[in-house]
């Protein structure tokens, strides 16, 4: 490792932090972050158990009701000067996202971007949280509408985007005045480590925030979902996860929000314009080398327009370079583990077994790292495995349709509802499209479309609940109804 990378990795907290202190785990275990480029170890963190998880919902619950009390004018200026933070470190927050995760150093620069705007766009909520007065229409009554926190909260993140998956729930929690215990995965857990100094470094006050990563991820999460403090369950990570955790929050009704996995269709139409659409489809599919809950995951072409946008996205495949990610030039990086390759790899040979035709790529790369070639697919059929299951890897499956019915058909024929991408210039089909796709998020002539002014959340089995827009503050308060006896009512 580089001096400068070892100089950076030595400013990331390594233990738990609970009550405002940075402190070791009560079993005193710790497990160990690698780095997919390379196998090679990146550090060792103090792993939590189920008694540090109470002790950090201890901590959240003790100053629950002081930090309530804060203005919305401390909460937001703590966002703001943590926004202000997470740029003047932007280049430690992209190495360390490269090291741990794998993404190339330049989309790791651009999550910083992303991730650190939800501090940004938070810190603005917070002074606006308004609510509603009105009469009844009986006249009886007057009535007032104001929003409280919601209280403790357990939030989970992948390991996808480190930095954005944590600041798009810790951002409006804090502003709203939640107290919050942070369990980051365990693959890539630097950077929220990183990050929640930062917090504190902004001004946080102790106990706000307590952060717990681990081995077992369930040691940290069924202690806290049986615990009756706790007030809320803010998840993000894969729909099989997100059943068994709702099935946990149920016995304590607690309120949920739940970012679960996706299979976004990728709509071409015959009037589209193709080189647009290519471009959409690389940013679509390839942003974070596929492993995107809102990776295009099908594309869907129309048949007369199908080899032009096949032979031009073959064309930008062939031109990413893989590697790792911290190499000059280097398009797509490894992914995350060993088992993520073996899964991508199976999708891609049962589709070659089922009749498609492997157009470029199509190969793990042997040596050190966890690397798959940028791989498209063409001739996919419904009944390959590709096509149904979220692939999180640099692989575009192709396939066709002749008609507008068709396409919205096969687009809608899976249990996911999250991203969905749509190329057109027809703005009456684009209408009639938006009315028929079942997805909560729909990128028009748009391939990257996550932004944190906007609500972000799915729909069917990928989830429940927005975050980033106006919306997703609202997951972290519950609304308070007055009714007050009207001065000119009789009753
Ligand atoms: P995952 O479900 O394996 O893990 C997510 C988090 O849950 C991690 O912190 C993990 O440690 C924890 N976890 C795992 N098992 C648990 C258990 N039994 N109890 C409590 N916590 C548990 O998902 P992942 O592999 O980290 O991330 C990839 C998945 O996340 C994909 O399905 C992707 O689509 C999804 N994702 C969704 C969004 C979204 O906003 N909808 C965003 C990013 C990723």
């Amino acid at each position: 490792m580089s001096t400068n990378i070892e100089e950076i990795i030595a400013k990331v907290p390594t233990q738990l932090l609970i009550g405002g202190q940075w402190r070791d785990s009560a079993s005193g275990e710790t497990f160990d972050v690698e780095n997919p480029a390379t196998g090679e170890k990146l550090a060792t963190l103090s792993s939590a158990n189920s008694d540090d998880a109470i002790a950090a919902l201890d901590a959240a619950c003790a100053v629950q009701d002081e930090w309530a009390r804060t203005t919305p004018r401390e909460r937001a200026e703590i966002l703001r000067r943590a926004f202000d933070l997470v740029q003047e470190r932007a280049d430690e927050f992209a190495t360390l996202m490269t090291l741990e995760m794998g993404k190339p150093f330049a989309e790791a620069q651009g999550e910083v971007t992303y991730g650190g705007e939800f501090l940004r766009w938070f810190s603005e909520e917070a002074v606006r949280d308004y609510g509603r007065a009105a009469i009844v229409p009986e006249g009886t009554l007057r009535m007032i509408t104001r929003r409280k926190p919601v209280g403790p909260c357990l939030l989970i993140t992948p390991w996808n985007f480190p930095l954005a998956m944590a600041t798009r729930k810790v951002a409006p929690a804090v502003a709203a005045g939640c107290t919050m215990v942070l369990k980051p995965a365990k693959l890539t857990p630097l950077t929220a480590q990183y990050f929640a100094q930062t917090m504190i470094d902004a001004g946080l006050p102790q106990g706000v925030l307590n952060v717990v990563a681990g081995k077992s991820a369930s040691a940290i999460s069924e202690p806290l979902l049986a615990d009756d403090r706790l007030r809320k369950l803010s998840f993000t990570g894969s729909t099989s996860v997100g059943r068994t955790l709702l099935k946990g929050a149920a016995d304590n009704v607690l309120r949920t929000s739940m970012e679960l996995g996706g299979n976004a269709p990728f709509i071409v139409f015959e009037d589209a314009d193709i080189d647009q659409a290519v471009q959409g489809a690389m940013g679509a599919k390839m942003r974070n080398i596929g492993e995107a809950c809102t990776a295009a995951n099908r594309f869907l072409v129309h048949e007369s327009v199908a080899e032009e946008f096949s032979e031009k996205l073959v064309a930008e495949f062939e031109k990413l370079k893989l590697g790792n990610g911290m190499d000059e030039g280097i398009t797509c990086g490894p992914l995350i583990e060993s088992k993520a390759v073996e899964h991508v790899a199976s999708l891609v040979d049962d589709a070659a077994q089922k009749g498609a035709t492997i157009a470029t790529g199509g190969k793990r790369r042997d040596g050190v790292g966890y690397f798959y070639e940028p791989t498209v697919i063409t001739n996919v059929s419904r009944e390959t495995r590709v096509a149904q299951e979220e692939i999180f890897g640099p692989v575009a499956p192709i396939s066709t349709f002749s008609t507008e019915e068709e396409a919205l058909e096969i687009a809608n024929d899976t249990e996911y509802g999250l991203a969905s991408y749509v190329y057109t210039e027809n703005s009456d089909r684009l209408w009639r499209i938006a009315d028929g796709l079942e997805f909560g998020l729909m990128g028009f002539n748009a391939g990257v479309i996550s932004n944190a002014a906007t609500p972000f959340g799915g729909v069917k089995q990928s989830g429940m609940g927005r975050e980033g827009g106006a919306e997703g503050i609202e997951e972290y308060t519950s609304v308070q109804y007055l009714g007050i006896r009207d001065p000119y009512a009789n009753a």
